[in-house]
């Protein structure tokens, strides 16, 4: 009998992993067309400053494979970063980066605005990145202060002099970089001093009951004196409700990010409402 139910176990996981391959494969063989079929999409959500004024956004991507439902990074990023097609991906994320700052350029209202890309490990490790941001905001030509690249602590992990190399000569360049989901990964602010960040997003796991748990609001307001100290901008990522805003104004955060700001919408309704 323990022996069936063995086999039937096994059955089921083997069924159950085929599935998951075969979703994988079919994922991933849809993904290798969807930049020549034009599936991929931006969005943006706002950033405010202390006043709720709109400073600037951050470009999120959405895959819309035709006839099916959105898909949402987590569920193709990934799988991206293993095929290596992230790195076309992430270049086309970029040149649209670029190209949306050359439009705001021209327009007194938005030529002030910052435009953050997600940039993932794989594609900042390409030997050609430095070439191809300059490259782009020559191309485009569009003040590099505009532009933000969001990293992640897992890249500053690993051939650290390499990361500091490359982040130094974009800097040269004019371009600014954040530290996202800060807080989660590895990184001390001691070693933080290495590279040359301008800003550190708070992970919204620590806003999420910053205004019921004091030990999350005790790393919030930490990391706000720590950024203060090493002047780096703090921005509050997923603020979603009052009670949130007002502690974070309240302890020194200036910038914020979130659904009580603004959800993330397609980059032309983003456009659009810009305008109105
Ligand atoms: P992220 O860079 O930390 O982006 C913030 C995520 O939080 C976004 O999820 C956004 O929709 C979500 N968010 C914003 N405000 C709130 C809020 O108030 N409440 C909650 N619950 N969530 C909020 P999204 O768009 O699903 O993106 C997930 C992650 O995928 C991003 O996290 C980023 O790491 C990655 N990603 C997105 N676009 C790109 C891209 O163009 N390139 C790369 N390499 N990664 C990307
Ligand atoms: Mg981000
Ligand atoms: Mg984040
Ligand atoms: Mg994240």
């Amino acid at each position: 009998k323990a022996k069936e139910a063995g086999r039937n176990a096994t059955r089921f996981f083997d069924q159950a992993m085929q599935t998951t391959l075969d979703h994988r494969a079919g994922l991933e063989a849809g993904l290798r067309h969807a930049l020549a079929r034009e599936e991929f999409v931006l969005y943006a959500q706002p950033q405010v400053n202390a006043e709720g004024a709109l400073i600037g956004a951050e470009l999120l991507l959405r895959w819309q494979p035709p006839g099916q439902a959105l898909v949402l990074p987590n569920d193709f990023i990934p799988l991206a970063e293993e095929s290596g097609l992230i790195v076309p991906i992430g270049l086309w994320v970029l040149h649209s980066a670029c190209a949306t700052l050359r439009r705001w350029a021209a327009d007194p209202r938005r030529a002030g605005l910052a435009l953050a890309v997600n940039v993932s490990a794989r594609q900042f490790r390409q030997p050609d990145f430095v070439e191809q941001v300059a490259s782009a905001l020559s191309y485009f030509s569009i003040a590099p202060q505009r532009l933000k690249l969001e990293l992640t602590e897992s890249l500053l992990l690993d051939k650290v002099d390499e990361v500091v190399a490359k982040m130094r000569a974009l800097h040269a360049l004019g371009v600014c970089f954040s530290l996202d989901d800060f807080g989660t990964g590895y990184a001390s602010l001691a070693y933080l001093k290495r590279f040359p960040f301008e800003q550190l997003k708070i992970d919204r796991s620590f806003i999420r009951d910053i205004a019921s748990d004091p030990d999350d609001a005790a790393i919030v307001r930490a990391i706000v004196a720590m950024g203060d100290a090493l002047r780096l901008d703090v921005v509050a990522e997923g603020v979603e409700n009052d009670a949130q805003y007002a502690y974070l104004t309240e302890h020194g955060c200036r910038a914020f990010q979130g659904y009580l700001f603004g959800r993330p919408v397609p980059l032309a309704e983003f456009e659009t409402r810009l305008e109105s």
